[in-house]
């Protein structure tokens, strides 16, 4: 099984991707955690670029999945294949979020990529933890300094998280929305009711 970690930075999706790692694991399963961008030596080099670098923004959507075709061709098919469990920190609907949501690329030429780089793949469950933005940055300011992207606006992470929220609305059979308000312990209480399901 496929499933993938969602919400705007500081939502806390890193906190609780161990944790779903070790629940699997305690019940046998073989799993594989990783992240996008990034999950493969070139995704890697690609996402120290997306960090980093100013480009244009199609530019930006472009290596974003770059970076999941090798992961999907090295990373998430082979295990899949295998009867492994894939968790991956973000997967397409991140692009939505962040490129179509926050900067505006047309959605239309995120689902053209969509289409090219996994047309038949899509996670079997999508963990989208969701803050308010005055929550989130409380706690990125508290843990850590913050990147390229986060000292942007907080407008942009507003229409990220909108886009989210659309998209749950949009896939509620895949996309569980995880009041990440809550305490860590209720919140892995809700993981694992999600997970015994
Ligand atoms: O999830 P993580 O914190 O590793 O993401 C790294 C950065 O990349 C985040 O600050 C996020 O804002 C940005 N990002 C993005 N577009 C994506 C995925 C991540 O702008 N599709």
């Amino acid at each position: 099984k496929f499933i993938t970690f969602e919400g705007i930075d500081g939502a806390g999706k890193s906190t609780h991707i161990g944790f779903v790692n070790d629940f699997l694991a305690s019940r046998g399963k073989t799993v594989v955690s990783s992240r996008e961008p990034g999950g493969t030596p070139l995704g890697e080099k690609l996402r120290e670029l997306l960090l980093h670098e100013k480009m244009h923004l199609e530019t930006e959507a472009l290596l974003m999945f770059a970076s999941r075709r090798e992961h999907v061709a090295q990373v998430i098919e082979p295990n899949l294949a295998q009867g492994n469990w894939v968790l991956s920190d973000r997967f397409t609907d991140a692009s939505f979020a962040y490129q179509s949501g926050g900067r505006g690329l047309d959605r239309a030429k995120m689902e053209a990529l969509e289409a090219w780089v996994h047309p038949h793949l899509q996670p079997d469950l999508t963990l989208l933890f969701d803050v308010p933005l005055e929550v989130a940055r409380e706690r990125l300011d508290a843990t850590r300094t913050l990147d390229k992207f986060e000292r942007e606006q907080a407008d942009f992470f507003q229409k990220c998280r909108n886009e989210y929220l659309r998209r749950a609305a949009q896939f509620p059979d895949r996309i569980v929305v995880v009041d990440s308000t809550r305490t860590i312990g209720e919140i892995q209480l809700r993981l694992a009711g999600v997970l015994e399901k």
